[in-house]
């Protein structure tokens, strides 16, 4: 019998999560940026938080604004770091369906603990990967591209994608 992964299943979490987002920003391809993200146990035993971009609790339900780069929503890594009451301590993995912002990497970085980030899609900038890959920092990453992919498989993607980008930029 085969049964799906627990990388699976949570990256799974994260996409329904993201389906409560409000936010219309859109990306270049014009693709509405719903974004979910999930905080696991190391051991996947229990789900530490959750969480989706959109506008703070009580405020109203949409965008501030519908200009670029002002849209005001509070991103989904954001609001699951915020709501994570985890200790540091504890031994942490993050999914989220888009490969986070800078400002979230270091949001995911502050917030301790966490050993390993996925991501589902793809943005052009790498900012996050290097930040997580940084050697003081060292946050295994991988790029979950199909939510049955094997953890091996996605991380060295990702790997692969951040060494392509950091030629690129020295080139
Ligand atoms: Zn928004
Ligand atoms: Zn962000």
């Amino acid at each position: 019998m085969s049964r799906p992964s627990f990388h699976s299943i949570y990256m799974r979490l994260a996409e329904l999560m993201s389906e409560r987002s409000t936010c219309v920003r859109t990306n270049s391809s014009g693709q509405l940026m719903q974004v979910g993200c999930a905080i696991v146990s190391a051991d996947f035993r229990r789900v530490l938080s959750i969480g989706y971009n959109g506008n703070a609790a009580g405020l109203p339900n949409k965008c501030d604004s519908t200009e670029v780069g002002a849209c005001g929503c509070i991103h989904a890594e954001e609001n699951a770091v915020i709501s994570c009451q985890a200790a540091r301590s504890e031994d942490k993995i993050v999914f989220c369906t888009h490969l986070p912002c800078k400002a979230c990497a270091k949001r995911i970085i502050q917030l301790g603990g966490v050993r390993e980030v996925y991501y589902r899609k793809d943005y052009r900038l790498k900012d996050s990967l290097m930040l997580f890959t940084d050697p003081n920092v060292s946050i295994t990453v991988g790029h979950l591209f199909d939510v049955d992919v094997e953890k091996d498989e996605a991380q060295q993607v990702a790997a692969e994608a951040l060494t392509k980008w950091q030629l690129e930029k020295r080139g």
